[in-house]
């Protein structure tokens, strides 16, 4: 068996493609050397390696550390210097690299090797005693914080406490001296806290770096990262051993990080930051504000080019954008890492786009490579730029969009806060992998410290959330919870607003308003639509909704939910009183009232809806959600329609349901009280031929909702044509018009065939379909759900994903009967699934016409339709 792949001097075992094998930073590791790219050696681990440690009960597999000596050697060789040599020592980085990137998430231990005597060869070989110390000391906290878990703020604070007794505050301005106590420090502090001297055997090094690196797999950082990004368990991490370059031995040195393009905006151009004579870990950690890329041309020119040069050939292999991290030692260029680069979605679009006119890659190509759920970022709001605003500081922008929430100081704060409702913008000198959970429920986050790379930069652009970094200008004191900036103090609780894309911290609530679209977001939609089977509708009940849905290019609304016009204060009255109604004359003079406003709405979103189909369904819930609760809100009602407090009350009474979403609602309600559906049908029919005559084309789908038997349908079909016609008649004008009705019960479903007679189109309401064939309660399933899906009973929520095996198949049922007795039945989904990604590609492949979703989730429908066919 083969643990170990080898690359150096121009010539790698592996690969770009064994990502699985080698992970993905071995995988570019292996791909860069055999591109030519100047690379350290070094080896890789396999995934396998560390799957079978964890399956050995944390032992390596057999043969596997001859394997890492063998390599090892082979690395002395290539780099000239010897391992463990007191005279010319080879120091090595030790990284994990799983198949997915999870930044930050994993453990790196650099210039491992070193012990007091290849200290004296490290000083020896650089001439530069305070470097070799500088490096010492940085190898034994990484060591001790990552490899045996010693809390790093213990080292900070000895470091701390050596700058304040020089009262220095760089750790640039410590001399050799002090850099050397330090080290006798931190020796002792890991004696203390381990119980054991540290491992001055770089072999012994190496093997508990190695234990460390695949022990993180399962580290809690992690397996949160994991779950977040939906990412299996069972892969493992590669370990990469590859020889150290010193970035910080002087001017000519200097370590980096970068995109090939704008990862921001997707703008083609070199985006990259350095530190001159500095380590990479003061990049990534953003202890140190990097400079821009501009002043690395201007200091190395050579190397600068050599660069460019570098990122437009890797661009050229890979066909995507790459973030890459660099070396110079001395003078010399070193590529330590690269890999298809994290972007926020303008610049998904843009680069996909503009990689497809670049003839990179294919249209094809180009929309697999956005993710559906990333389009959510670009209708994001930004600040209304009409309103003014107090900027009190400015940040780097590091992720766009804009975001207003009470400041809170740790990220367990704002986890405690959002879980009350509150909106949040999370504020910390820099952000870890700690602080994931409480970036996750924030609006926003803001940092003091770091670069455009650092932690909370990458992550929250991968988030998509509005993210402001390095704004230095921001005094934190996160144990007292609150930061100034001059004279102004914010505290725990009060509102700020960022602007991700400016970077500028706003004092109190600014208002937001919904972005334009980028050009090439268009592009990406008609592109979406051609390759896509599956159409997108959406569920829209106002004309408002109506227009953003058009706008966003759906083509027709699946679901116009009647009961939410009945809300406004004026119609609601006229709705108590037909349910207060004792007798069928009362009850229809109190429907005249409402229909009106009825019609209204429904001229309104045809209009907006300019010929395209709109489904509307009768109304649907039960008829006590439309009735006072309170006391209070009883005598009010009372007074207002002259009927006795005792008299509503009774009436409540029999309203009222032990189980009120499988009782009186749905057609269930339109058969008892006919009246109610037939005004519902005179509005949307009057309306229709009301805009026919004005020669706006309408096609109005009449729906039934939840419906179990087909006599049921029948019956409501009846009256429906009845009245459409009646209508038609009165107006002199022919409706294209359709009756349709709702898959939500399971009976509907099996007997599809029954009810496809019956039935110009289905429209699968999964909400309720979810609830019937699983037996779930959408109201109360929230005691129970979380702790399945925690303890992993069930994968997923099935009112977020369709449960394609049990729900599913009862779908695919009724596709099939419906089909058999209906060639023309046209199906739909309109349940909160039409809008995610995993159940559109179900929808698309049990051969469904359409999906139905919130308008501003269309986009995002429109993308994953085309993925499903792709
Ligand atoms: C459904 O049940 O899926 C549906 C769309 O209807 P509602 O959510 O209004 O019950
Ligand atoms: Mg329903």
């Amino acid at each position: 068996k083969k643990y170990v792949y080898y690359f150096g001097d121009g010539k790698a075992e592996g690969t770009g493609q064994m990502k699985d094998l080698l992970g993905g930073k071995g995988a570019g590791l292996a791909e860069m050397t055999n591109l030519g790219i100047p690379v350290p050696s070094g080896f890789t681990i396999t995934t396998e390696a560390c799957r079978e440690y964890f399956r050995l009960g944390k032992k390596f597999p057999q043969g596997m550390w001859e394997e890492v000596l063998r390599n090892l050697k082979m690395v002395e060789k290539s780099m000239g210097c010897k391992f463990g040599d007191a005279k010319n020592p080879l120091l090595v980085s030790v990284r994990s690299g799983a198949k997915f990137s999870m930044p930050g998430m994993m453990d790196t231990v650099l210039n491992l090797g070193l012990n007091d005597e290849t200290l004296k060869g490290l000083i020896n070989k650089t001439k530069n005693e305070r470097f070799a110390y500088d490096t010492y000391r940085r190898f034994i906290t990484m060591f001790g914080s990552i490899v045996t878990d010693i809390d790093r703020k213990k080292f900070e604070d000895l470091l701390d406490e050596v700058k304040n007794k020089k009262g220095v505050n760089l750790d640039t301005e410590l001399d050799t001296k002090d850099l050397k106590a330090l080290v006798e420090k931190y020796k002792k502090l890991y004696k203390k806290e381990t119980g054991k001297d540290f491992p001055s055997d770089p072999y012994e090094q190496l093997k508990m770096a190695i234990k460390a690196v695949f022990d993180s797999w399962y580290g809690d950082r992690a397996v949160t990262y994991r779950r977040l990004h939906g990412i299996p368990d069972d892969l493992g991490t590669a370990c990469n051993i590859v020889a150290m370059v010193f970035g910080n031995m002087g001017e000519n040195s200097g370590t980096g990080v970068g995109f090939t393009r704008d990862p921001s905006t997707g703008e083609k151009r070199f985006f990259a930051e350095f530190l001159p004579n500095a380590q990479g870990e003061d990049v990534v950690a953003g202890i140190r504000t990097p400079l821009k890329i501009e002043e690395l041309k201007k200091r190395m020119p050579r190397i600068y080019s050599q660069l460019e040069k570098i990122c437009n050939k890797l661009e050229r292999h890979y066909k995507d954008m790459l973030d890459i991290e660099f070396t110079i030692q001395e003078g010399k260029l070193y590529m330590l890492q690269t890999r298809v680069g994290k972007r926020t979605a303008r610049a998904a679009i843009k680069i996909a786009v503009d990689m497809v006119k670049e003839k990179l890659i294919d249209k094809k190509t180009a929309l697999l490579r956005i993710e559906p759920e990333q389009l959510n970022q670009l209708l994001h709001p930004t600040i209304d730029p009409k309103a003014e605003v107090k900027v009190i500081a400015k940040g780097l922008p590091a992720s766009p969009g804009a975001a207003v929430g009470k400041v809170v100081f740790s990220a367990q704060d704002a986890e405690e806060w959002a879980e009350k409702g509150e909106k949040v913008i999370l504020v910390r000198n820099e952000t870890s992998p700690e602080d994931i959970g409480g970036m996750a429920v924030a609006q926003g986050i803001l940092t003091a410290r770091g670069g455009m790379t650092s932690h909370a930069a990458v992550v929250g652009r991968g988030m998509g959330k509005c993210c402001v970094v390095g704004c230095g200008a921001i005094n934190i004191h996160e144990e007292e919870k609150y930061f100034t900036v001059g004279d102004i103090t914010v505290r725990e609780g009060d509102f700020i607003t960022l602007n991700g894309t400016t970077g500028e911290v706003i004092l109190g609530q600014a208002p937001l308003v919904m972005p334009s679209l980028p050009e090439e977001f268009y592009t990406i939609m008609k592109w979406a639509e051609k390759f896509s089977k599956l159409q997108v509708r959406a569920n829209a009940d106002t004309p408002k909704d109506a227009r953003v849905a058009r706008d966003f290019g759906a083509v027709g609304i699946g679901l116009c939910r009647t009961e939410h016009m009945f809300f406004d204060p004026e119609r609601i009255k006229a709705f108590r009183e037909m349910i207060l109604s004792d007798s069928v004359e009362q009850r229809r003079k109190a429907l005249e009232k409402i229909k009106p406003y009825q019609k209204e709405d429904f001229i309104g979103i045809f209009k907006e809806m300019k010929g395209l189909p709109v489904t509307v369904r009768l109304l649907d819930p039960p008829l006590h959600e439309f009735l006072p609760k309170t006391d209070e809100e009883i005598e009010v009602l009372s007074k207002e329609m002259g009927v006795s407090v005792k008299k509503i009350k009774s009436k409540i009474k029999t309203l009222e349901e032990f189980n009120p979403m499988l009782g009186h609602r749905g057609c269930r309600l339109g058969i008892t009280y006919p009246e109610v559906y037939e005004m519902q049908v005179k509005a949307i029919m009057e309306a229709a031929c009301e805009l026919a005559r004005k020669k706006i084309k309408v096609i109005p789908e009449i729906m039934i909702p939840l419906v179990a038997h087909v006599n049921e349908l029948k019956i409501m079909k009846d009256l429906t044509v009845k009245t459409a016609e009646e209508v038609m008649k009165q107006y002199k004008v022919k409706i294209d018009y359709k009756v349709g009705t709702m898959i939500e019960l399971a009976r509907a479903a099996i007997t599809a065939d029954q009810i496809a007679e019956e039935a110009e189109f289905f429209s699968f309401g999964t909400n309720d379909l979810t609830q019937s064939v699983y037996g779930l309660s959408r109201d109360d399933a929230g005691k129970f759900l979380p702790f399945y899906i925690d303890h992993k009973i069930i994968e997923e929520d099935p009112f977020i994903s369709i449960d394609t095996e049990g729900v599913g198949q009862i779908m695919e049922i009724a596709v099939k009967k419906g089909r058999r007795t209906n060639k023309n039945l046209k199906l739909g989904i309109c349940g909160e699934h039409g809008g995610d990604p995993k159940s559109i590609e179900f929808c698309h492949k049990i051969g469904l016409n359409y999906v139905s979703c919130s308008p501003y989730r269309v986009p995002v429908a429109k993308l994953a339709a085309a993925h499903a066919k792709l």
